[in-house]
């Protein structure tokens, strides 16, 4: 069991809390803020106990670099109608302009740091920066579960430069729950697995394979596996780098006797956009072209909720399709109302697939809908989160 923040004296001190504030920015403004609210607890919990509370998240993408459009400003906004109280924004995460609102705040306070990924010292765990990170506080609490999966500054470098730690209420609710899951799950196991980011997912989907009964793959991640069985696969997503992969892939569920389950159809379009003409065609129909596959057909839809309805244990990251655009929105929806359904423990995680079960209308229906994709996905797959190891343990003495 790791050290909670309930096992911290925060009267009086610095907490410097790093949350998952990695959400979508639409038109400038917080799109489904369910991350926000879910690091709620943790940061009332902070300040009703007498602390000064700095939080820290990245944004996006911005490998090192200050990029306006990924600022955490819109959050700080969001999160102050949220808690019904100013929270002040800090322009730079370390530095002067940290240092400075953290300064000038007082016990009770919230600052918000800018996007910690503008600095490239945050994801090469650079130890300059943790200190200066870890200058803005005398504890620290981590309740980024979607983050833990990284080895970064504010996961785990930091940790080496303050005087406690801990685990934040919304990162052990997850280890608790996730765990749970991962001691001993009822079968049949499937796991669902799509969204875009196939590169991120390979390596997870191996680790899955050792545990799951059936995986079902959609999103543009099935792209990769048709490119390596000769499918006609057009302008769609394809990882060229990865085929070779997916063939690996393959042979590991086959050896497991894992089902390892691809789309049969899909609906192709020749442009992302909604009000686009679309068709749906067999994944092996030359029909396609140059237009790109967008989601799963209708006959996998129903394939996959069948397979669904019968797992014990079901595990869903990654939409089946562009399920922001409606007329590409069907299979995501198809598939949340059968997890939904399906009477089974179900986890759900990740951003945009929080956002699907959100569209779905059926989060409620969900056992736990975890704030990590990328994170919940290693850590069923067995792997130890280093932004987890990096938290001590609790000693009973
Ligand atoms: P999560 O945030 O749940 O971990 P990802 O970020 O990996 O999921 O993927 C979500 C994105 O994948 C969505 O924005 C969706 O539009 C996109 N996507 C799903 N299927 C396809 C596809 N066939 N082609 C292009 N993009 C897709
Ligand atoms: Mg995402």
């Amino acid at each position: 069991m790791k050290k909670t923040i309930r096992d911290l004296d925060l009267a009086g001190k610095r907490v410097l809390i790093r949350v998952d504030f990695n959400v979508p920015i639409v038109d400038g403004d917080v799109g489904d803020d369910t991350r926000i609210r879910a690091s709620l607890p943790t940061i009332r919990y902070a300040l009703e106990h007498g602390a000064l509370v700095t939080l820290a998240s990245h944004l996006g993408r911005p490998k090192g670099q200050h990029k306006p459009e990924l600022t955490l400003a819109p959050v700080a906004s969001r999160l102050s109608r949220l808690l019904d109280r100013p929270v002040r924004f800090a322009p730079d995460c370390v530095g002067d302009p940290a240092l400075e609102a953290v300064s000038s705040a007082a016990f009770g306070d919230i600052v918000l740091l800018e996007n910690l990924r503008f600095h490239p010292g945050e994801e090469a765990n650079d130890p300059t920066f943790s200190r200066q990170l870890a200058s803005l506080a005398d504890c620290y609490v981590n309740d980024a579960f979607g983050a833990a999966h990284r080895a970064h500054a504010s996961t785990v470098g930091i940790v080496a430069f303050l005087e406690s730690a801990a685990a934040g209420l919304l990162m052990s609710e997850e280890l608790q729950h996730l765990g749970a899951l991962l001691g001993k799950p009822e079968r049949p196991f499937v796991a669902i697995l799509g969204g875009s980011k196939v590169s991120g997912k390979l390596e997870v989907l191996e680790n899955l394979l050792e545990r799951v009964d059936t995986l079902l793959v959609g999103g543009a991640m099935a792209y990769t596996f048709f490119k390596a069985r000769n499918y006609p696969t057009g302008t769609s997503l394809v990882e060229s780098d990865l085929v070779d992969a997916t063939l690996r892939i393959e042979k590991i569920a086959h050896d497991r006797g894992v089902g390892l389950e691809l789309p049969t159809d899909h609906v192709v379009a020749d442009r992302l956009e909604g009000g686009a003409d679309f068709e749906t065609l067999d994944v092996t129909d030359e029909a396609i072209g140059g237009r790109m596959g967008l989601d799963i057909g209708p006959r996998t839809s129903a394939r996959y909720a069948d397979m669904i309805s019968r797992g014990r244990t079901v595990v869903w990251n990654g939409p089946m399709g562009v399920f922001e655009i409606d007329e590409f929105a069907h299979g995501t929806l198809s598939v949340a109302n059968a997890v939904a359904s399906s009477g089974a423990m179900t986890v759900i995680g990740g951003g945009d697939s929080i956002a699907a079960v959100n569209k779905a209308g059926v989060a409620n229906r969900i056992t736990h809908v975890s704030t990590g994709g990328g994170a919940s996905l290693e850590f069923l797959g067995g792997r130890t989160l280093p932004g987890v190891a990096a938290l001590p343990d609790l000693t009973v003495t």
